[in-house]
């Protein structure tokens, strides 16, 4: 009833009115942002451990507002997915990443490889033919293995036959798929085998502490061995310093993402970086 309406109504704070007011603004200018060119892709380097070469990175969007400056994703993806604007946020980053990795892959490495989050938001888009139309992207140019999906635990929870069919028809495509934020959250080993997954992501929780404690070292070698054993390649996510990078390179880690490597930077520093005499 209207009452009930009001009586919760008071439980707001001011603070929380506030945020509340901000939060329905922006979730009006999500969409301008788009057509309005404020969104931005950053790209954060993944680094081969065995060779110390770069032929991967990660997409990362930035929300520069013409008022509020810059806007972290962490606070307007939620946004983006409660109002659906997440469906095409994710088709420009997805079609961005394309572009920059068609371009990257003629002209740095033909096996470049660029990662991009999926949300669990973005596989219920109801739009039918929206996979195929990634799917045909790719396809179209010619970029096999060009692209990787960053899933998370959540998506594989529920309905796993049908998650796990689409997986396999973007696999089948020559999209990769890596596990993100692996140990946060609903983690179940069994994922691990259900799923035919590329890469496994180790969260950043686990790897920022790795000098000082002996249980995420005890983790980290683990999660390493038993993804070899299982034919996966694992990535480690927030390395900050030498010390955590030369454990996870003894502990034969595949690949390492971190601020000590470099922060996420525009296409355009990527390449200066790539071409400089040393590169990351
Ligand atoms: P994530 O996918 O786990 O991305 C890694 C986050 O850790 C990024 O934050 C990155 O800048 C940050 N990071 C990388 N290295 C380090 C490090 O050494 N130390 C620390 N402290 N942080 C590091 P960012 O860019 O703010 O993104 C936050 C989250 O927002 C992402 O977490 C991802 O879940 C989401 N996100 C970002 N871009 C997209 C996107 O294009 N689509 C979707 N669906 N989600 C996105
Ligand atoms: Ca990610
Ligand atoms: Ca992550
Ligand atoms: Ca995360």
């Amino acid at each position: 009833s209207k009452d009930e309406g009001r009586k919760r109504f008071s439980y707001f704070t001011p603070e929380m009115q506030e945020t509340a007011n901000i939060n329905r603004q922006l979730t009006q200018e999500l969409r301008l942002a788009i057509v309005d060119h404020d969104f931005k892709v950053l790209y954060q380097p993944i680094m081969c451990l065995k060779t110390g070469e770069v032929h991967k990175a990660e997409a990362l969007i930035r929300w520069h507002h013409p008022e509020l400056g810059t806007i972290s994703p962490a606070e307007f993806i939620p946004l983006a997915e409660r109002c659906g604007a997440i469906i095409d946020i994710g088709n420009w980053i997805f079609s961005t990443a394309a572009k920059q990795v068609q371009h990257w892959q003629q002209t740095l490495d033909p096996d470049f490889q660029i990662s991009i989050n999926k949300s669990p938001a973005q596989f219920q888009n109801p739009d039918p033919s929206a996979d195929s139309r990634w799917i045909d992207a790719l396809t179209h140019l010619g970029l096999n293995k060009g692209i990787c999906l960053e899933i998370t635990e959540g998506l594989l929870l529920d309905d796993g036959s049908i998650i796990h069919q689409r997986l396999q028809k973007f696999q089948a495509a020559g999209f990769e798929i890596s596990l993100d934020d692996f140990g946060t959250g609903y983690s179940s080993l069994s994922y691990l085998t259900k799923f035919d997954i590329n890469f496994l992501k180790i969260d950043r929780a686990f790897v920022s502490d790795l000098e000082n404690s002996l249980q995420n070292q005890a983790l980290c070698e683990a999660i390493i061995v038993m993804s070899h054993k299982l034919g996966l390649k694992v990535i480690a996510e927030g390395v900050e310093t030498s010390n955590q990078l030369n454990f996870l390179k003894l502990a034969e880690c595949d690949y390492a993402q971190g601020y000590y490597i470099s922060r996420p930077i525009t296409a355009e520093e990527f390449e200066r970086q790539l071409k400089s005499p040393t590169p990351f």
